[in-house]
């Protein structure tokens, strides 16, 4: 497994992003459709491209091995994820609850203190860890939700 691996996700495998970033991977979603332009990103910032774009395989950056690109072979969420594990040898249990899914921010650690009023009173008491996107402000904990995205993610690796 390469530490401090990064990504980016073409439109046409936008699902994987969210799944990346739970696993605490550096996943920039890619919306544009100029491909020179996502190339340009991922040579600059040595982001890995994924894509069911063939077209961009062929690209001499990526043949020549200047840039590395998986061509994503499913159409099906699940197994493409699988394809990405499988290839760069991810550790589903990388950085979880490290980045923002909606935004790929690094999130910044917040006392209980820090987010009172700002939770639903049920996880106020019953959680003591949590997390703030600094450009969303969305606040994270390890509720069920992240829970059941890990517990699939891993199900997914190990099945
Ligand atoms: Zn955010």
């Amino acid at each position: 497994m390469v530490d401090g691996l990064k990504f980016i996700v073409d439109s046409n495998v936008g699902k994987l992003a969210k799944w990346l970033r739970t696993m605490g991977y550096d996943a920039l979603f890619f919306e544009g459709s100029d491909d020179s332009q996502m190339i340009a990103t991922a040579l600059a910032e040595n982001r890995v491209i994924l894509t069911r774009d063939t077209q961009i395989m062929r690209r001499r950056v990526i043949t020549k091995g200047q840039l590395k690109a998986i061509l994503i072979q499913s159409d099906e969420p699940e197994r493409q994820m699988r394809q990405v594990v499988d290839t760069l040898e991810l550790d589903c249990q990388y950085k979880p609850f490290t980045i923002c899914l909606e935004c790929n921010q690094p999130l910044l650690r917040r006392s209980k203190e820090e987010v009172k009023n700002r939770v639903p009173p049920y996880v106020f008491q019953t959680q003591s860890q949590y997390m703030e996107c600094p450009t969303c402000h969305r606040i994270y904990w390890r509720g069920t939700h992240w829970q059941a995205m890990t517990m699939k993610l891993e199900h997914l690796i190990k099945g």
